[in-house]
């Protein structure tokens, strides 16, 4: 499928790396920011042809690699900054390359000798009732996720309200966690952009993605969903023209892709409440009653999202963890 083209602006050139693999986030975006030296806001991940693209693209905006100042990674997924060791290797030099203090670990090197798979991973995805053979698919898919990147050694860590200035263009760091602890937004006041990563996106609802390494949370308490929902709050006042997404088409009405996203988690907070009304059950068996159509590949991603809805519905004393398990039982609570 094709996107729809970017807005032509000035000192903002969208690079709309197409991605092969359903199910479909359509392009990895890459915005070179200024008149230059630039600014990159993510880089795309490592896949055949990625790179060249990624050069084609800025040559014919009137730029080479060596012109990139330093990369902003919007959060620490592979998609996000897989290309940056190679812009560097390819521009000669070291590039400054910024990130969230709280998305820090997934771009090192250890996390990457994990494979990006940890053990937790594989007790919690038991403890939510998904079969041997399941968890065997997802470590090998997660481990595929590894030749995407490489992982960044040298990095700066970004914080909340944090600015970039250069020729033509003024950034500010929006700390948005949901998707990801440590994923920001960053937002351009001249020419009134928000670049938002993974926090929105038009043609899907981002994940929220469980914390299952909670030794990486600051806050014990910390809950995707409930941070993601806050963090989407956080850019309701913004003076914004334009969205440019981590994937697929810009978006010219924040306010109402917002109220969108809320109304969409409300009515899936409502439908994972119901599909535990009538017996306890395990949340892998949900997934037939909330997304009865997810390809292979993405279960991982539906148990995710029950999860974070039931962190909620826990909290508001809709539901209840009715027998710990393995499997984990949990159960509606009237209300
Ligand atoms: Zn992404």
């Amino acid at each position: 499928m094709q996107i729809k083209s970017f807005p032509k602006l000035e000192n903002i050139h969208a690079i709309a790396i197409p991605l092969p693999e359903p199910p479909d986030l359509l392009t990895a975006n890459v915005y070179a920011v200024g008149k230059g030296p630039l600014t990159l806001i993510d880089t795309g991940p490592k896949i055949p042809g990625s790179l060249k693209f990624v050069k084609e693209k800025l040559n014919i905006a009137g730029f080479d690699f060596s012109d990139i100042e330093r990369i902003i990674v919007t959060h620490g997924h592979v998609d996000h900054f897989g290309l940056a060791v190679s812009i560097q290797e390819s521009a000669g030099q070291a590039i400054a390359c910024f990130i969230h203090a709280q998305d820090r670990w997934r771009v090192s090197r250890e996390n990457f000798r994990e494979e990006l798979w940890t053990d937790g991973m594989e007790r919690f995805m038991a403890m939510m009732g998904m079969p041997k053979s399941e968890i065997q698919k997802m470590r090998n898919r997660f481990s595929s996720f590894r030749a995407l990147a490489d992982p960044l050694d040298e990095v700066s860590v970004m914080e909340d309200g944090d600015e970039f200035e250069g020729d033509g263009y003024h950034l500010r760091v929006i700390h948005t966690p949901g998707h990801s602890l440590g994923t920001c937004c960053l937002h351009e006041s001249q020419q009134k952009i928000l670049f938002s990563g993974d926090h929105i996106i038009k043609h899907i609802t981002p994940n929220p993605f469980v914390e299952i390494n909670r030794n990486h949370l600051p806050d014990t308490q910390y809950q995707s969903l409930r941070a993601y929902l806050e963090s989407l709050d956080k850019l309701a006042g913004l003076d914004v023209r334009f969205v440019f997404p981590g994937h697929g088409e810009y978006i010219d009405d924040l306010p109402g892709i917002i109220s969108s996203y809320k109304a969409h988690h409300r009515e899936r907070m409502d439908l994972v409440w119901k599909a535990l009304k009538v017996q306890s059950r395990p949340i892998y068996d949900l997934i037939d009653d909330i997304f009865p159509f997810v390809p292979e590949n993405d279960v991982f991603l539906a148990v995710s999202e029950i999860f974070v809805h039931l962190e909620i519905l826990i909290n508001e004393r809709r539901a209840a963890l009715t027998d710990t398990g393995p499997p984990a039982l949990y159960r509606a609570l009237e209300y």
